[in-house]
């Protein structure tokens, strides 16, 4: 694991506890922050070749232990202290946040934090198995990873015992469960699954489920990332509009990642996340919190921050809120901006460590 962690002094502490009472928590950027994504466990089912590549994550991989991930009480504590600071919008994440036991357990206790929109990104394998309780625990609604709908295709990609039809049974359950709308992520590489635009589109066309393209993104330093293999979203669009005319909807809200088609005929809707074509991070309002409880601000750091020393040496809330502000207020990363300049780092975290 790359990923190294730096302390704020606590002499920044003291000072920044006296900021709290600002109204709005914001950045360097004057960014605020608005969501926080918990990844809650490193380990997954899959080896998807572009972020756990099974040669650089195979049995001698070390994963985290069970004692240095956050236990689910520690994740509820610090989530109540974000939402404290402005966050609004929490997504479980991992690695597969289904492969970690008793997640309804934690869902249960984040849905009882007032004015949170709490939802789960998942590969899907395990959805139709737990997609019920988790609705039930208070979870609102799923992204669901799926990079192609030709069996082959998606089994060379996913590189786990898994097929397709699994992870459509798990979106079903999701929907019949009232997970929706529910969103579908597929991640486009040129001369791998770029052929599988169509197909997918067109099976999702009129279900009311929202696919969405991303580009390649080179997180990590594990899967030997070339711009070559980044189908641009203006690409996908294209190749689709050709077949289904599309017109632009406004973006849900600033921070919203995905820039958001619909169908002309009123087929439903789709989204393009293009964050390598056009970077968006004079928008980003996202903090990272690691398995074992470091905080990450930008997606590309290098760096962690970490939390859970200060959470395990007892310090109260006010302590922690006031870390955390210091942490936002330093935030100046922009990486999408400054890929392939000299200011952009070339050591980052893995995307199966930190969650997407
Ligand atoms: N295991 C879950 C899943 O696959 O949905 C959650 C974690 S996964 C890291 C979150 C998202 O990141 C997935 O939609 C995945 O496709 C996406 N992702 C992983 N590596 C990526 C990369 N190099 N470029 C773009 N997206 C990536
Ligand atoms: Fe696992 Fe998700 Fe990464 Fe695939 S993208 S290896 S499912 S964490
Ligand atoms: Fe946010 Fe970093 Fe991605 Fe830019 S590169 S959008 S700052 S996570």
């Amino acid at each position: 694991m790359i990923a190294t962690e730096t302390r704020i002094p606590l002499s920044a502490l003291r000072r920044n506890t006296a900021a709290l009472a600002d109204p709005v928590l914001t950045d360097r950027l004057g960014r605020p922050l608005r969501d926080l994504r918990i990844s809650v466990t490193d380990r997954c089912n899959f080896r998807c070749s572009y972020c756990m590549p099974r040669d650089k994550f195979g049995r001698e991989h070390a994963f985290l232990s069970h004692t240095e991930i956050l236990r689910y009480e520690e994740i509820t504590r610090l989530a109540k202290v974000f939402a404290g600071l402005g966050v609004e919008k929490i997504r479980l994440t991992g690695g597969e946040p289904l492969m970690r036991k008793h997640l309804d357990r934690l869902v249960s206790m984040l849905a009882e934090i007032p004015g949170l929109d709490l939802t789960l990104t998942t590969n899907g394998a395990l959805l139709a198995r737990h997609a019920a309780t988790l609705k039930a625990a208070g979870l609102r609604r799923v992204t669901v990873s799926l990079d192609a709908l030709d069996d082959a295709v998606f089994r060379r990609m996913s590189d786990a015992g898994c097929g397709v039809n699994e992870v459509l049974a798990g979106i079903d359950a999701a929907a019949a469960a009232g997970l929706g709308p529910i969103k579908i992520n597929m991640v486009v590489r040129r001369g791998v699954n770029d052929q599988e635009i169509l197909p997918l589109a067109r099976r999702f066309r009129h279900s009311g489920h929202i696919l969405r393209f991303i580009e390649y993104m080179d997180v990590g330093s594990s899967n030997g990332w070339r711009m070559d293999d980044v189908v641009p979203a203006r690409e996908i669009l294209a190749r689709i509009a050709a077949e289904h005319p599309l017109e632009a909807l406004d973006r849900d809200t600033p921070g919203e990642v995905a820039e958001r088609w619909r169908y002309a005929d009123g087929a439903g809707e789709i989204g393009v996340i293009a964050s390598v074509t056009q970077a968006f991070c004079k928008d980003c309002t996202r903090l990272r919190l690691s398995p074992e409880g470091k905080l990450f601000t930008c997606l590309f750091a290098s760096q962690g921050h970490d939390l859970r020393a200060l959470l395990r040496e007892e310090r109260d809330d006010a302590a922690l809120a006031g870390w955390i502000s210091s942490v936002w207020r330093e935030r100046g990363d922009r990486y999408s901006e400054l890929r392939g300049t000299a200011q952009a780092p070339t050591q980052k975290i893995e995307m199966s460590y930190i969650g997407g």
